[in-house]
């Protein structure tokens, strides 16, 4: 009899796609595979270790699955991903996992095993990166930039395209890298272009986590002029006072940021720009702080995610000096959210009877929820869609906004 294997996958989207690849070859390899991991033979937990918040959610899986073994409804527990990678002594805490094993990584040859709606897919095109952002542990934990060959990627998206995926999320860690190592040059124009031709019946093609270093005005021009590719610029900038941003070793100044976002608003009307920030970084003063603030206050990203800084071991920042109190990063986070919630808010209003496509997500009791192409999938708001007409998800439907929430919209199918 098969031996029955449930997944867990923790963390960004990134890992899910290790996870679905990883499914995929265990499929092949005989396994039948369950979406009950408490009903399962074994279970696998692909875990995450980016930030203190992910490796606590990571261990507290891990903790449930051990009760669960221990009461006899699983068998075998198999920890792999960033957690198992990067503390290989976890064995000797954790003697009720029977295997830890590193990072799935990039696989060239099989598919998926969709943990995603069918109707929308994540596309990795590399693995690992090519910068030294001084406070991750991603380069670390996944390596050097490793990029898919084009071909390679071409033949993945045409097989979402066979499957006529609605929405298509191009991914990696940061996707301007594409090619840099066997190239030595960023190709991700190069390779959108041909991912565009090559998907005819993709709905929506959306990428994600741009490194405002490298956004070249051929990309931009392609996002504008191609009505299928989404109006949504993930730019995670982390920080705008100079001397942060070196002290994180990016290379984006203040004034390089502010340009490529006027640049990006302009060629490309009504985008969604997204952007990722740290607060507390050390030594940042209140002054850095405040201007951090002024700038979320006149930039008004359309969406916007806020971290407090967390101090890994083996990254440069940890020694840093000026390592501030749990509290101040907290208090410091806490403001970033509440101006960006009367913010979200301002841009949610600005939907306001306004006509907007969404993608159908998800329907219960004949009400429906979905996305649109300012938000991507599990991440961003919502659109609450009441309709006369029957959908379902994958659907793609035009709504009038009637309403708007927080950080949602509520509409009218038409
Ligand atoms: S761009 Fe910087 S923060 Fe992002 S994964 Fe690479 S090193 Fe880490």
């Amino acid at each position: 009899m098969k031996q029955k294997l449930g997944m867990l996958s923790l963390g960004c989207p990134r890992n899910l796609v290790d996870a679905e690849s990883l499914l995929a070859r265990l499929k092949n390899k005989g396994y039948s595979i369950t979406e009950d991991i408490s009903g399962a033979d074994i279970a696998l937990v692909n875990t995450c270790a980016f930030i203190d918040e992910a490796k606590r959610e990571s261990v507290e899986a891990i903790l449930e699955l051990i009760e669960l073994k221990k009461e006899g409804k699983l068998k075998k527990i198999v920890v792999c991903g960033c957690l198992a990678q990067r503390y290989r002594h976890l064995n000797r805490h954790l003697p009720e996992v029977d295997a830890f094993v590193g990072s799935p990584g990039l696989d060239r040859r099989t598919g998926r095993f969709p943990l995603t709606p069918r109707h929308y897919a994540y596309l990795k095109i590399c693995e690992g990166c090519v910068n030294s952002c001084s406070y991750c542990v991603i380069p670390r934990i996944k390596g050097k930039l490793v990029s898919l060959d084009e071909e390679t990627v071409i033949r993945k998206a045409r097989c979402f395209n066979r499957q006529k995926i609605s929405e298509l999320n191009i991914i990696g860690q940061d996707i301007t890298g594409f090619g840099l190592d066997s190239c030595g040059e960023s190709r991700l124009s190069g390779v959108l272009r041909k991912i565009i031709r090559n998907t005819p019946d993709v709905g929506w093609i959306r990428l994600l986590y741009l490194n405002p270093e490298r956004i070249s005005d051929d990309l931009l021009d392609l996002i504008s002029s191609h009505e299928r590719v989404c109006k949504y610029i993930d730019l995670p900038v982390q920080h705008i006072n100079d001397r942060i941003l070196r002290l994180m070793n990016r290379k984006a100044t203040k004034k390089g940021i502010i340009s490529l976002i006027e640049k990006i608003r302009k060629k490309i009307p009504g985008v969604c720009l997204r952007t990722s920030l740290i607060a507390g970084f050390p030594s940042e003063t209140d002054k850095e702080f405040k201007e951090l603030l002024g700038f979320i206050k006149e930039i008004k990203f359309e969406r916007l995610g806020a971290f407090t800084y967390s101090r890994e071991e083996g990254t440069p920042a940890y020694n840093l000096k000026g390592q501030l109190s749990r509290r101040l990063k907290e208090e410091r986070l806490g403001a970033i959210m509440e101006l960006q919630q009367g913010i979200a808010a301002q841009v949610n209003a600005g939907f306001l009877n306004k006509r907007l496509r969404v993608l159908i997500e998800d329907e219960q009791d004949g009400s429906y929820t979905g996305r649109s192409q300012a938000d991507a999938p599990e991440v961003d708001g919502l659109v609450y869609v009441n309709s006369a007409r029957r959908l379902k998800p994958g659907d793609f439907t035009d709504v009038m906004v009637t309403d708007t929430l927080e950080y949602d919209l509520v509409g009218e199918a038409i």
